[in-house]
């Protein structure tokens, strides 16, 4: 705006000076003409009547200077000619000036040269014997009197153009400083120009709109990420370009990146190809999903595109973390093969010795001795069954749910006589010790958990060795601890041993009864109850089981 006032002023000043100049000149001009034309008017007079009175003797004997003086015949043909031998010049009635005074006493007439770029004014006056006395005078036309003031001129108006370069930067810049004044956030119409009080008045009126509209675009921003924020999934929202427009913390920490500030696209936050291409698949208009796998675990990653009339917007990308299922799928992978395989072993005895029979090949004596494998291993699959079952049951939440109160030391005291058999075998003597404590929940479940942790008091017992049962309570929980004097648990065991078909010594456990699921059985029942176990075990010495139950009663 400045530049343009400037080059406003300056081109105004500019013309008018110019035309100022051309203006004066041309009055100037007019005026001198006017002045030369009257005294060549007045020495025309006065050499007209000197020629009357003396003749030709006169124009003969005067210096006439610039002056050009002719005399002319009535018949038009020169006799005197002060610049010019007058035989050398043609007839001259023709000429408008001699025609005039010839006719009218007095004659006038002006002769342009363009190309000398002069004007000749002539004057003529008849004599009384009817010759014409004319007197010319050669004069500059306007454009030679305006090239011959150019230098002048051009001094002129490099003066005058300085002048008007710093009076226009000084005038521009005091015209646009109120308006650079304004301060845009908050207009006072008072301060500047009157002409834009209306325009200020509606800035100050946008302002307030504006400046609602943000702080409501601000709550509902604040009010997005907190809810995004509170999400345990990862959110990731891209443009077109795949730069991130929002995200939240889970995002980052699901794929172990670093939030940093400035410019970043969704590829930095991971960098496997399946993440990539889920990406570049969600960019070309497709939904798509991959598991990535990260130090923090395995992820699940849904990319979605941001479709509107067939252009893809942006996209918008979940992040989950599936670590547990997919050590829950791995779980079921491996239970499905172990069942398979712990079912199939006892089956092929089972078959091999039925074939035997089948084929009479076998001595009537050792039918009893075969009779009693079969027995066994059928014996085996059914403990296998009945675990599985439990097992699933408990993992589906299907197990029965008959809750009720449950006396743990009489319990114990039960379990203990239906296991006196088998630890009668082994010569295993039993404990119980403790308080009578009490608890809500199922009698089945808390039976089966116990049950377990005696059977592999038992079990993995030394012969000649004991368990012991204690029931005990702190405030709010009922603690059932079993104690034996067998083997132990290596260290490098004890964390493995409630896993499904886990057992410790593979080689040992074949002589010894089971299946690997008991303590799986164990640790389902007891967070079933929400609960925990754990053991304790030194090698030589013996295993503790604590089992800890929430005594409040539980509802439904
Ligand atoms: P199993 O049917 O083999 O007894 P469990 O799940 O009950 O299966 O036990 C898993 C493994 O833990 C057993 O194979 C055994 O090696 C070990 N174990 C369990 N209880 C004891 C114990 N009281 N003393 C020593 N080892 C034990």
């Amino acid at each position: 705006m400045t530049k343009k006032i400037f080059l406003s002023i300056i081109t105004v000043s500019f013309l008018a000076v110019t035309a100022a100049i051309i203006l004066l000149t041309g009055i100037s001009y007019k005026y001198n003409a006017a002045s030369a034309a009257d005294n060549l008017r007045q020495s025309c007079t006065m050499i007209s009547s000197a020629v009357e009175q003396s003749g030709g003797k006169y124009l003969d004997t005067t210096d006439f200077g610039a002056l050009r003086v002719t005399w002319i015949t009535k018949s038009g043909r020169v006799i005197f000619d002060s610049k010019q031998d007058p035989d050398r010049l043609d007839d001259h009635s023709d000429r408008q000036e001699i025609e005039e005074a010839m006719r009218a006493g007095e004659g006038e007439s002006e002769r342009y040269s363009d190309t000398l770029m002069t004007k000749t004014v002539n004057h003529a006056h008849r004599l009384s014997d009817g010759s014409v006395i004319r007197v010319s005078d050669v004069q500059s036309s306007f454009p030679a009197l305006l090239l011959k003031n150019l230098q002048p001129l051009a001094v002129m108006l490099t003066a005058l153009a300085l002048f008007s370069l710093a009076s226009a930067s000084i005038i521009s810049r005091h015209i646009v400083r109120p308006i650079n004044d304004i301060d845009l956030d908050h207009p006072k119409t008072e301060k500047s120009y009157k002409e834009l009080a209306p325009l200020l008045k509606k800035l100050r009126k946008q302002n307030g709109r504006v400046n609602k509209q943000m702080i409501e675009l601000k709550q509902s921003r604040e009010q997005f990420s907190l809810i995004t924020e509170s999400m345990s999934e990862g959110l990731i929202v891209a443009d077109q370009k795949s730069n991130i427009l929002t995200s939240n913390s889970s995002a980052y920490t699901l794929l172990g990146a670093e939030k940093n500030e400035g410019d970043h696209t969704v590829f930095s936050l991971c960098r496997t190809e399946q993440f990539r291409r889920c990406i570049q698949d969600a960019m070309g208009g497709r939904r798509a999903e991959c598991l990535i796998s990260t130090d923090g675990g395995e992820r699940k990653v849904i990319a979605s595109p941001a479709n509107s009339h067939d252009t893809v917007n942006g996209i918008v990308v979940f992040v989950l973390d599936v670590t547990e299922q997919q050590q829950l799928e791995t779980m079921r992978r491996e239970f499905t093969s172990n069942v398979s395989h712990e079912l199939k072993t006892p089956l092929t005895t089972i078959y091999g010795i039925s074939d035997m029979l089948a084929s009479g090949m076998v001595k009537p004596e050792d039918i009893s001795s075969l009779s009693n494998d079969i027995r066994n291993e059928a014996d085996r699959l059914i403990v296998l069954i009945n675990d599985i079952v439990s097992l699933s049951k408990l993992d589906e939440g299907t197990a029965p749910r008959q809750d009720e109160e449950v006396d743990l030391y009489d319990l114990a005291a039960d379990i203990i006589s239906r296991l006196k058999l088998s630890a009668e075998e082994k010569h295993v003597t039993a404990e119980l010790t403790g308080d009578h404590v009490t608890v809500f929940g199922s009698r089945t479940i808390l039976d089966e958990v116990i049950y377990n942790l005696c059977d592999n008091a038992i079990k993995y017992n030394n012969e000649g060795g004991s368990f012991t049962v204690k029931v005990s309570h702190i405030p709010m929980k009922a603690i059932v601890t079993v104690s034996d004097t067998g083997a132990g648990i290596p260290e490098k065991h004890l964390g493995r041993i409630f896993e499904r078909f886990y057992r410790v010594d593979k080689s040992r456990s074949r002589k010894i009864k089971g299946t690997g699921l008991g303590l799986s059985i164990v640790k389902h029942g007891v967070s079933y109850h929400g609960g925990t176990v754990r053991a304790e075990s030194a090698v030589g010495k013996g295993t503790t089981f604590t089992v800890e139950l929430p005594i409040e009663k539980r509802k439904g």
